[in-house]
């Protein structure tokens, strides 16, 4: 905040900006008592606004009035103060805060507003404090420096994007907030209509619809910083309404998507300071990041890369392989984890990570000195199939190897979320490093055991690759910005061409009906002469989460919800009068369910 406020009644200085060059000068701060501390005859108060602390000083010698003003200040009470700035003594600086060569001597005060005792200290080392106690006064909480950091960085990436965009001819340009369900995969947030009872708004999931009308109506390069609506089931980590950077750019391919976002992605990653490699980043195909990674999300920054050893045990006789390997699209992947001393009972509670996520099962082997197994299955399988398998992981005496035989998606999932445990567990991500990576290549659907269909593995409008009547066989032109194992974006090149769509929805299992009563305005913009178009999405919470090194993006909102989606400041979702719901046409089934 370095440019000095408009001086006012209530101050011309920020009390974070003031420093050993304003020594000498008088100055007028304003802002919160952090802390007030007595000292043999005199107080000092630490003050802080937005910017930051100063130290201010009252001497009995000033006044006596100014004196048992200072000895009435309480924590979080408003002042405002005048004084001259002076160095502290030597032995008094505080290197630890920008204004810790300085203080300001007060020669008025004039208490603004007094303050409840806070119900916790403002101090960030109180890092522990219970987070629905932190949300339910948030008010307060807003005021601690990392939050303030969190707001700061966010508003600065914010205006990188704005800026950055701009100069590339983007226009901003907001889509509606009520409107009708777009297709992201998740819940709808329904709103009622007053106005034609029985009918609902759609909040949306994102602006995608929209976006693409944009294009079709000629605006060719648009973005938005857009907030998103999904009600989805809980997850520590996700809000009901998010915030997303949408673009969308037309006459355009892959490449083009992908050099204006990584030139952006540079500028934003640099204003937050992330220490991360230049543009190019490299691409990585999703069978690829499956494969190795065991996700399409993938965290490369550590070792543990999962290989594929089916061939290796081909033709075995051990039965939970053969039985495996028999089976269509059955696999046996594993990890070599290295030279490390792991108990009998953490094999177990690794074995039940693996199940968790999916598998039957976790075989494991300790190499030994002579090349055999030191593991349960050892005596089950033959000398050649133990030295293949080693070989295949690279693997040499006091290794610890880990495999998972099951189908391609489960072994990859549950070796995939079994490396991630790992990492953790054995602190393996060296601190600091970041990796960011393209995810390409996708398959175009996915096929969904439960409902018995296909569905799309990004959204119905990414464009296709391939025979459309072999849906299995589909790849899609769609790409994914992965950093440190998170997806920071996501998006792709769109169909543009009507019957294409009409033919993908078709195989999701939508009929021309449906697909006419629910996509028929896109469905039909689409015939007007559409651009070849394509863009993306990226998730505002989460970069400032990663760049601010916090492990909730609540940390990087100013009003978020807990992870059940409550809101214990404002108490919403909160019941409502009868008589509201009377003129939307509705009518309770139950009694509202209590919701903190
Ligand atoms: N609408 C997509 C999403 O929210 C992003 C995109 O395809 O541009 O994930």
């Amino acid at each position: 905040m370095k440019r000095a406020p408009r001086a006012n009644a209530y101050r011309d200085a920020w009390c974070g900006d003031l420093d050993a060059s304003n020594a000498g000068a008088p100055a007028r701060v304003a802002g919160w008592v952090h802390r007030r501390r007595d000292h043999g005859g005199l107080i000092f108060i630490d003050l802080r606004d937005r910017s930051g602390l100063l130290q201010l000083v009252v001497h009995p010698e000033n006044g006596a009035e100014l004196f048992a003003a200072a000895e009435g200040l309480r924590g979080e009470y408003v002042i405002s103060v005048a004084g001259d700035v002076v160095l502290r003594e030597e032995r008094n600086i505080n290197p630890d805060l920008p204004t810790g060569a300085i203080e300001l001597q007060a020669t008025d005060m004039q208490l603004l507003t007094e303050s409840l005792t806070p119900p916790f200290p403002l101090d960030d080392e109180e890092v522990s404090l219970d987070e629905t106690l932190r949300l339910r006064h948030r008010t307060l909480d807003l005021r601690r420096r990392t939050m303030v950091e969190a707001l700061v960085l966010r508003h600065e990436v914010v205006k990188t994007i704005r800026d950055g965009l701009t100069a590339e001819d983007f226009l901003e340009i907001e889509t509606p907030t009520l409107t009708r369900s777009t297709p992201e995969g998740a819940r709808d947030f329904l709103v009622p209509a007053r106005t034609a009872p029985g009918n609902f708004y759609a909040l949306p999931q994102s602006p995608q619809l929209f976006k693409q009308l944009l294009m079709v109506g000629g605006y060719e390069r648009y973005y938005q910083i857009a907030r998103c609506f999904r009600d989805e089931d809980s997850r520590s980590d996700r809000q009901p309404e998010f915030t997303q950077l949408d673009l969308e750019m037309s006459f355009v391919d892959e490449e083009d998507v992908i050099d204006v976002n990584e030139r952006l992605m540079a500028k934003v990653f640099a204003v937050g300071g992330l220490d991360v490699q230049q543009p190019p980043y490299r691409r990585m195909p999703y069978d690829e990041a499956l494969l190795r990674y065991g996700s399409d999300r993938p965290d490369a920054r550590f070792g543990l890369e999962i290989t594929d050893v089916s061939d290796a045990l081909r033709g075995s006789e051990f039965k939970v392989f053969a039985s495996v390997l028999g089976s269509e699209g059955g696999v046996v992947r594993a990890i070599n984890a290295g030279t490390r001393e792991v108990p009998r009972s953490e094999l177990d509670a690794l074995t039940e990570v693996a199940r968790r996520a999916g598998a039957g099962g976790l075989v494991w082997a300790f190499v030994q000195e002579d090349g055999t197994w030191r593991s349960p299955i050892a005596k089950f399988l033959s000398a050649e199939e133990i030295a293949a398998v080693t070989a295949a992981l690279d693997g040499s005496p006091g290794d610890l190897l880990l495999a998972v035989a099951d189908t391609k998606d489960t072994a990859a999932n549950a070796l995939g979320t079994l490396r991630l445990h790992l990492a953790e567990r054995w602190d393996l991500v060296p601190a600091g490093s970041h990796d960011v990576l393209w995810v390409v290549d996708f398959p175009m659907f996915g096929y969904n055991e439960a409902e018995d269909r296909w569905d799309a593995l990004h959204h119905p409008f990414t464009a296709p690759t391939g025979d459309l009547d072999d849906p299995g066989a589909l790849r899609s032109r769609a790409y994914d910005l992965v950093v440190d194992g998170w997806e920071l974006g996501g998006g792709s090149i769109r169909t543009h061409d009507s019957a294409v769509l009409s033919r993908v929805l078709e195989i999701i299992g939508m009929d021309a009906e449906e697909a006419q009563s629910r996509f028929g305005f896109l469905l039909e913009a689409l015939r007007y002469g559409a651009p070849p178009h394509g863009g993306i999405a990226f998730g505002i919470d989460r970069i400032v989460a990663l760049m601010g090194g916090r492990d909730s993006i609540r940390d990087v909102i100013a009003f978020p919800k807990t992870a059940s989606g409550f809101d214990p400041l404002t108490g919403a979702p909160a019941a409502v009068d009868d008589a509201q719901l009377r003129e939307l046409g509705l009518r309770p089934l139950d009694a509202p369910a209590k919701t903190s």
